[in-house]
């Protein structure tokens, strides 16, 4: 008797129906205060931003003038935090490869290259954001070394043991972070430098509070522990040696953002309160590959 050949494991999606929606919400994403931000000066950042703000823009008393201040000043703060995770990548050159995990629509790539030469593979599960960081890159003249691809960061087919350092920002919390790590560690070589910023609960205060909730079913993700993420790194080989707390650091960005009447997305407040009660805590955490 002959069976037909069973078909079914060759068409399984690449994506879970979870990683289908993430994707459809960053499709058709466009916040004003994801897109005007960038439009300063073509560096798209879809993370927060951190250190002190420059108040004084709330005292302006024209409007349009207002609204343009507030929007470069949180840029400026988004663009604060991309430099301080590139400054923790170690000591690249030109030749070396750096990924991009979660790219966004791509500023962290960019950021990287124009601080170390560096090629950079950017991956996002949304098709438009590659398509608009690729334009970008292309618009650059970088498009030689810095790349997008529309792919899973979990299962990239990139070459393994080939990058010299590799990131997530604000990107974790939307994968199960074994999956993430074993993947980095596969393409990280020994020695490799792997960063991560991220909001994380914090396990002192017990389990996630209403506001990490709140947030979870805001973006559609699902934020971890603080514990979970030495837990994950110790098991794929990733050894932290850098860790950082910067609630107190992310609070000012969020102060402002609430006031900015035409950027605000309706969540700020419950970042604040999630910070300020204690529940959730903004990280970052450099880890070496050996
Ligand atoms: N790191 C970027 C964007 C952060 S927003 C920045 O700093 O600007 C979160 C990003 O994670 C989005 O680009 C989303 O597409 C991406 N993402 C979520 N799950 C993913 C997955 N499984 N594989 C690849 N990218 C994913």
């Amino acid at each position: 008797m002959t069976f037909a050949p069973d078909t079914r494991t060759a068409t399984l999606p690449t994506q879970s129906t979870y990683q289908n929606r993430v994707a459809d919400y960053w499709n058709a994403e466009e916040n004003p205060v994801n897109l005007e931000l960038g439009r300063v000066d073509d560096l798209y950042h879809h993370h927060y931003g951190i250190g002190e703000a420059d108040w004084t823009v709330l005292q302006e008393d024209d409007p349009e003038l207002r609204r343009a201040r507030l929007t470069a000043e949180l840029h400026r703060l988004e663009h604060a935090q991309a430099e301080l995770l590139a400054g923790y990548l170690g000591r690249l050159t030109p030749q070396d490869r750096v990924f991009d995990a979660g790219c966004g629509r791509g500023g962290g790539s960019v950021t990287a290259h124009l601080r170390y030469g560096c090629h950079a593979d950017g991956v996002t599960i949304s098709a438009k954001q590659a398509e608009f960081a690729g334009a970008q890159a292309r618009k650059r003249g970088i498009d030689d070394k810095v790349r997008y691809h529309h792919r899973n960061m979990l299962d990239t087919g990139f070459e393994t043991g080939a990058y010299a350092a590799s990131w997530n920002n604000e990107s974790t919390m939307y994968v199960e972070l074994d999956l993430l790590f074993a993947e980095h560690s596969r393409l990280l070589r020994r020695g490799g430098r792997y960063v991560t910023i991220t909001g994380c609960y914090n396990d002192t205060y017990g389990r996630a509070s209403r506001e990490v909730s709140l947030i979870n079913a805001h973006y559609i993700c699902d934020i971890h522990p603080r514990s979970e993420y030495f837990r994950a790194m110790a098991r794929n080989r990733l050894v932290p040696v850098h860790v950082a707390d910067l609630t107190e650091a992310a609070i000012p960005y969020w102060e402002l953002r609430r006031q900015a009447d035409h950027l605000v997305t309706g969540i700020e407040d419950t970042f604040l309160d999630a910070y300020r009660n204690g529940s959730f805590q903004y990280l970052l955490i450099a880890a070496d590959r050996v």
